[in-house]
C-alpha cells in the first residue's frame, strides 16, 4: 500500500484539486491513504479567528468569509452537489457553537478544537470531487483514527491505539484524511502540531507497513537549500534517513522533522516530488549508506530566533546545576533552545518563542542571572560545509554566534531592521 499526502500548496483552488486527481489517475492510485491538509492557507486564517475570540473581536464574520471561500470552490467545482455545501455549513456550525458555549480559558485547548477546521472541510471537499470524477474514495475522519495524549496543539500519538483502529479498515479502498489532527481519550479534537500534515502520512504509513509515503510539494524535491531563500540550488536525489533527520531538525522545513521517526523505524521509503511535475523522480529518502547525493552543501535558515545571553551575577562558573536549572525554565515555558554555547560565566542560547512565553520566562531568569536579549535573529546551518560555502551567507562576518562541528557548520545572525 502506498501512501500520498499533499499539503496546503497542492489543495489551494479549483486547479490545484484537479491536479490532485490528475495526479492519482496518472499514479495509477487505486488503494491507500490519501492525506490531506487543510487549503493554501485556510489554518492561518483559522489561527486568526481563534485570536478574536479570545480578544472578543467579530470571529463569526472571519468563520463566515472562511465558510464562504470554501463553498465558492464547491460551486466551481462540484456545483451540482448539495451534500457538500451542508457538510461545510454544519462543519463551521459546530466550530460557532462550540466556541458559544465554551466556557474552558485554556488557549491550546480551544485552538485545537477550532483549527482543525480547516483540514475537515479541504477533505470533504476534495473526497467529494473525486467521487464525481470517477475515482472512487471513502472519507475518513482522522478523529476516529489518529489517537493521542490532551496535549493540545502537541498531541503525542498512542501508536497502538491508532495502528490498531487503521488495520481495522479494508485495505482495498482509497482514503481521504485529514492531517494534522486527531483525537484524545475524551473525544476532543488534538493537532501534532503546526506543518503537522506529512507526520499524519508517516503515522498511517508506520501502522499499515506501507510500501512508501509521497509527500507532493511546490518543489521538485528536497533541494540543498529552501528556493525563497536562496537563488541557487540543487536537487538532492537521494538522502539517508539519518541526514534527512538532521536537515528537517535543522529547519529544512520541505519536510516535518517528526515525519521521518515512524518511517525510519519501519525502513519506508519516503518520496518528495513535484505536483507540478508528478512525472519526475524528485527526492528519495530511504535507508541509504550514503548520507547524501549529489555529496554537496545544504544550506538551512532558521527565522525569528532570540539569543540569550545569560550570565551568572557573582561571577559564579556556569556549571551542571545552572545548565540543568535554566533548561527546566526554558522547558516550562515551552521555549526551544536550537543552539547552545557555553563559556566560563555566559550561557549563550540560540531559541524560538512559538508560545509568546520569553518575556515571563526572562522576567523569572532575571531574578538570578543577568540576561541578555537579542530578538529578529537567524540561524544558519550549514551541512557539509566546505570552506567556501560560509560567504554564501549573508553578513556572516558578523554572526554572534558560530560553532562548527565536524559536518555542520552554524551562524546566528541578526537580520537587518
Ligand atoms: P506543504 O504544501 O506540504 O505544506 P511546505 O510549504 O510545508 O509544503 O513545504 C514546501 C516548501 O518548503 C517549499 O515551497 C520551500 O520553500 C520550502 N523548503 C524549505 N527548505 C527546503 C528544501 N531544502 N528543499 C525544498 N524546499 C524547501
Ligand atoms: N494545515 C496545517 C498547517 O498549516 C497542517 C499542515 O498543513 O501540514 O499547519
Ligand atoms: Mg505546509
Amino acid at each position: 500500500m502506498r501512501i500520498f499526502k499533499f499539503g496546503g500548496a497542492s489543495v489551494k483552488n479549483k486547479e490545484s484539486i484537479g491536479n490532485v486527481k490528475n495526479i492519482l489517475i496518472q499514479q495509477k492510485f487505486e488503494k491507500g491513504f490519501v492525506v490531506v491538509s487543510a487549503m493554501g492557507k485556510t489554518t492561518n486564517a483559522l489561527e486568526e479567528v481563534v485570536k478574536a475570540y479570545q480578544e472578543n473581536q467579530n470571529y463569526l464574520a472571519m468563520l463566515n468569509e472562511i465558510e464562504e471561500q470554501h463553498i465558492n470552490v464547491v460551486k466551481e467545482l462540484i456545483p451540482e452537489i448539495n451534500s457538500v455545501f451542508q457538510d461545510i455549513i454544519n462543519h463551521v456550525a459546530e466550530v460557532k457553537t462550540f466556541l458559544s458555549l465554551n466556557k474552558s480559558p485554556k488557549y491550546d485547548f480551544i485552538y485545537d478544537q477550532v483549527i482543525a477546521l480547516g483540514e475537515l472541510l479541504s477533505t470533504k471537499i476534495i473526497a467529494a470531487y473525486l467521487n464525481h470524477s470517477g475515482v472512487n474514495c471513502t472519507w475518513l475522519d482522522a478523529r476516529e483514527y489518529i489517537k493521542t495524549n490532551s496535549d493540545y496543539r502537541e498531541g503525542k500519538v498512542d501508536y497502538e491505539t491508532t495502528c490498531e483502529r487503521l488495520q481495522h479498515l479494508p485495505k482495498d479502498k482509497i482514503y481521504i484524511i485529514q492531517g494534522f489532527i486527531g483525537s484524545d481519550d475524551n473525544n476532543f479534537t488534538t493537532t501534532l502540531g503546526r506543518e503537522g500534515s506529512d507526520f499524519t502520512g508517516a503515522i498511517i504509513s508506520y501502522c499499515l507497513d506501507a510500501e512508501s509515503l509521497t509527500i507532493w510539494k511546490d518543489v521538485p524535491g528536497v533541494l540543498n537549500a529552501d528556493p525563497r531563500h536562496f537563488a541557487k540550488t540543487q536537487i538532492l536525489n537521494k538522502i539517508s534517513f539519518e541526514e534527512a533527520i538532521e536537515l528537517a531538525y535543522y529547519g529544512a522545513t520541505v519536510i516535518h522533522p517528526k515525519t521521518l521517526q515512524p518511517l525510519q523505524h519501519k525502513k519506508i521509503p519516503l518520496l518528495v516530488k513535484s505536483f507540478m511535475h508528478p512525472e519526475n523522480e524528485g527526492t528519495k529518502i530511504d535507508d541509504f549508506s550514503e548520507q547524501i547525493k549529489p555529496q554537496i552543501p545544504c544550506y538551512i535558515v532558521k527565522p525569528q530566533q532570540i539569543v540569550l545571553t545569560i550570565s551568572s551575577k557573582n561571577f559564579e562558573f556556569i556549571d551542571e546545576k545552572v545548565i540543568s536549572d535554566v533548561y527546566k525554565l526554558l522547558t516550562d515555558f515551552k521555549l526551544k533552545v536550537n543552539l547552545i554555547q557555553i563559556s566560563a560565566i555566559n550561557l549563550y542560547l540560540c531559541l524560538e518563542d512559538k508560545y509568546t512565553n520569553l518575556e515571563s520566562a526572562v522576567e523569572l531568569l532575571s531574578q538570578k542571572f543577568h540576561v541578555q536579549k537579542e530578538e529578529f535573529c537567524e540561524l544558519y546551518t550549514i551541512r557539509n560545509a566546505d570552506s567556501k560555502s560560509e560567504k554564501i551567507i549573508p553578513k556572516y562576518e558578523s554572526a554572534i554566534i558560530k560553532q562548527s562541528g565536524k559536518q555542520t557548520l552554524q551562524l546566528v545572525i541578526k537580520k537587518e531592521a
